[in-house]
């Protein structure tokens, strides 16, 4: 029987006439239609990606705290505060859409949540977000610093956000920004005329008008402005910022502020009721404020809230309850190799208390974990006949003890 010819299934064209023939199972496509089926994903696929952000469904707090519950352990407080700011935020700018010209301004709930560092305040904002299915990004308020000076202008921010969004700019404009450790770029000294303060104030000045809500020309691709540059309006009015930061002393001045309104006769019955190992729980703007925070940027985030830090019982439960526990991803690993993983429960009280000694918190688990399980993901997958692994004390202990420690610290 004779070779039947080879043509593109899609233009027909012979092999012969094409540059390169791709063969598929049953099918063949010449470079000409490759080539033509790119062009016509490049101009659809924005749509469909700029369709598939616009779809925000408003959840309820109570829906949005369930939601959280899923993957953030604890936090019950914030994650209520949370759910209720981002409740209003999506309900204001549905409402900023439907009636234009009410006269009931609903403000923005922007927020900052206080708390150690690895305690979820990345993890909350990352959780919200991709519930919404907003764009997010993260931007390190640490690299800030005030125009024209070394580092990043503050519009670089926006240039991430877009960059979520694909650059589909009416996305970006409802999606959320989490600043992280705001607490550093507070003000370096009360007064703050003695030097040019770049990375503090100077900052805190012009973030706020990003909070304040304006157009701002920015960077597509980041970096620096330059002048021929081709610049994207960015509107930042229905843009939520979640900032973020640890606020190291903070205690401090919450304790005098505390201690300051308790002057009367009832002061010595109050102070006895004030859990003084947490006094984080009782912080307010004003406390933020004599950290450094110029009172404008504290009045654009009304919504203030605080993480506890993680005790041996909440960091027991994020080893395994969240839907993307640790425990649950590695057993996950060796399921793919056909192996049923299993840890003893004293392996996971192991696992906390190291990474309560090492102050680690939350963040060191992983790098734990991490530690006693490599000669068994390196060791495992070429052993033949093996159905099950279970991790024992005995074992968890002899991989700890061959690791430098100092290592893990870095986590
Ligand atoms: P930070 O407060 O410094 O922003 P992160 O949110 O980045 O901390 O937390 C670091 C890691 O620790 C997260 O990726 C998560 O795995 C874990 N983690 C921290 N807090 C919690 C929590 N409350 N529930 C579940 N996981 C947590």
């Amino acid at each position: 029987m004779a070779k039947e010819k080879e043509l593109c299934s899609f233009c027909g064209r012979d092999k012969a006439k094409t540059n390169m023939l791709i063969a598929g199972l049953n099918a063949h496509i010449c470079d000409y239609c490759v080539l033509q089926a790119k062009a016509i994903l490049d101009e659809e696929m924005p749509q469909k990606k700029a369709q598939a952000f616009s779809k925000t469904k408003i959840l309820k707090p109570y829906e949005i705290k369930a939601h959280l519950d899923q993957y953030v352990i604890g936090q019950d407080d914030a994650k209520k505060v949370l759910s209720v700011a981002v409740y209003n935020h999506y309900k204001r700018i549905n409402q900023v859409a439907a009636t234009e010209n009410d006269e009931v301004e609903i403000e923005k709930s922007n927020i900052i949540i206080v708390g150690e560092t690895g305690t979820g305040k990345t993890l909350l904002a990352r959780t919200i977000a991709k519930m919404l299915n907003v764009p997010f990004c993260i931007a390190d308020a640490t690299v800030l610093t005030e125009a024209g000076y070394v580092g990043e202008d503050v519009e670089s921010i926006l240039s991430r956000l877009l960059q979520a969004a694909d650059y589909n700019v009416e996305a970006a404009e409802r999606g959320i920004i989490f600043i992280d450790e705001i607490d550093k770029i507070a003000r370096k000294s009360d007064n703050p005329s003695i030097t040019r303060d770049v990375s503090g104030e100077g900052v805190q000045q012009a973030l706020l008008k990003l909070l304040e809500g304006t157009s701002v020309n920015v960077p597509p691709q980041g970096g620096r402005k330059h002048p021929e540059q081709k610049m994207i309006l960015v509107n930042t009015q229905n843009i939520l910022f979640i900032a973020g930061g640890a606020f190291d002393g903070i205690e401090r001045k919450i304790g005098s502020r505390m201690k300051a309104n308790m002057i009367g006769y009832s002061a010595a019955k109050e102070t006895d009721n004030i859990d003084k190992a947490n006094l984080l729980q009782y912080i307010a703007p004003q406390d933020i404020r004599s950290y450094g925070m110029i009172p404008e940027i504290v009045g654009r985030f009304p919504v203030l809230s605080n993480l506890n830090p993680l005790d041996t019982d909440a960091l027991k439960r994020i080893l395994t309850e969240p839907k993307n526990a640790l425990v649950k991803q590695y057993t996950k690993l060796f399921k793919l190799d056909n192996i049923d993983l299993s840890f003893d429960d004293e392996v996971l009280d192991f696992i906390v208390e190291k990474a309560i000694e090492f102050k680690l918190g939350a963040r060191g688990l992983r790098s734990i974990i991490e530690t006693i399980m490599t000669d068994a993901m390196f060791d495992l997958p070429s052993v033949k006949n093996i159905k099950t692994f279970a991790i024992s004390l005995d074992y968890a202990k002899e991989k700890m003890e061959k690791t430098n420690l100092a290592k893990l610290k870095v986590a």
